[in-house]
């Protein structure tokens, strides 16, 4: 005799994911049109790839009782109105902070030391013999880091510059003065930092605070020499402004894992510049991350239909 599964629905959940969820659930596909029964069944919903859920879309799912997101960023789902009706929303803090760092690293090594446009100019034919004049790239090492948003994944990079001997400079809306001590970081107003950083990394949630934190009055502070790292959220940065900056030499150099909208559009002038580097929003995946972070989502759901608390609730 068969049990009876659980039914909640995901947006292209992995096969891995569908695995750990394991044979208690029936899981419905993501469909939000106006005849979708999957709305009506679900009771829990799983946020993968980070589809929008409001308060109007929770109003059709009457049998809610969690939503999981896939991640630690949670600005796709508005908690003040699942709070409102009572829904818990469960996120994956911490096991990706050390990923999403090494990311944040990756990019400033790429951006800085011409990683991208090497790679190009090595294997074209232009590549003739050894140059010491070709493609002089910015130094990491000793340079000055600003941190915007030194919480969980901003100490993770700040720990990295260390390693890099660079000076760290963060700029949260509250001191921190644990991670001063613990850290050897230095507190800089926000402006302050944007005029002193060579790299000015993004590490900070998407808020109506953080939305074009970074736009032309901001860029226009920074160095001509400094490169700007945005592995928070796209639309913290006015990408407008940034592609002025970057095609003028305002700046010298940008490193974006995410972008507004993401994907931007494939004629987008951004894409056209060879002082940028883009990848596809990859600040957690890496294999050991992604595994944890499945775990935890598929932890929250089992809490959640218990009636237990969240494990990791936002
Ligand atoms: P966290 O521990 O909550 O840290 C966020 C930090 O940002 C806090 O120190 C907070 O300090 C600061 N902050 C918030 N609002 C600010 C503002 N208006 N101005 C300056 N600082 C501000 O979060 P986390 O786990 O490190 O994650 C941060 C964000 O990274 C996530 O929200 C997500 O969007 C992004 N993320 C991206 C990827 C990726 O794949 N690219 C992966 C994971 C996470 P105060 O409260 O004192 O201001």
């Amino acid at each position: 005799m068969t049990h009876p599964t659980i039914p909640i629905m995901g947006d292209g959940l992995p096969p891995a994911l569908r695995e750990m969820l394991g044979s208690d659930f029936e899981i419905l596909e993501w469909d939000e049109s106006p005849q979708s029964t999957a709305l009506a069944r679900a009771v829990g919903l799983i946020t993968y790839g980070h589809p929008r859920v409001d308060g109007p879309l929770m109003d059709r799912v009457p049998h809610l009782k969690i939503i999981s997101n896939h991640g630690v960023g949670v600005d796709h789902i508005d908690v003040a109105a699942a709070k409102q009706r009572g829904i818990p929303v469960g996120n994956t803090p911490g096991c990706l902070d050390a990923s999403t760092a090494d990311m944040t690293m990756a990019l400033m090594l790429a951006t800085a030391r011409n990683v991208v446009v090497g790679d190009h100019f090595a294997r074209s034919p232009e590549f003739t013999h050894y140059d010491p004049s070709q493609l002089i790239g910015y130094e990491v090492s000793g340079s000055t880091l600003g941190i915007i948003g030194l919480g969980r994944i901003g100490k993770q990079v700040a720990r990295r510059a260390q390693a890099f001997e660079m000076k760290v400079l963060y700029h949260n809306r509250k001191r921190d003065e644990q991670a001063e001590r613990e850290l050897g970081v230095t507190y800089a107003p926000f402006d302050d930092l944007l005029r002193q950083a060579d790299f000015v990394s993004l590490n900070c949630p998407l808020t109506p605070a953080t939305t074009n934190l970074i736009g032309q009055r901001e860029l226009g502070l920074m160095k001509t020499t400094a490169i700007l790292l945005n592995i928070a959220r796209g639309p913290v940065v006015d990408h407008d402004a940034l592609f002025t900056a970057l095609n003028s030499r305002r700046i010298a150099a940008a490193g974006l894992d995410v972008t507004a909208p993401e994907p931007l559009p494939r004629n987008h002038p951004l894409l056209g510049l060879s002082n940028v580097v883009i990848t596809p929003h990859l600040g957690s995946a890496s294999n050991r991350t992604r595994h944890r972070m499945m775990q935890m989502t598929v932890d929250n759901l089992h809490a959640a239909l218990k009636g237990d608390p969240l494990p990791w609730g936002v």
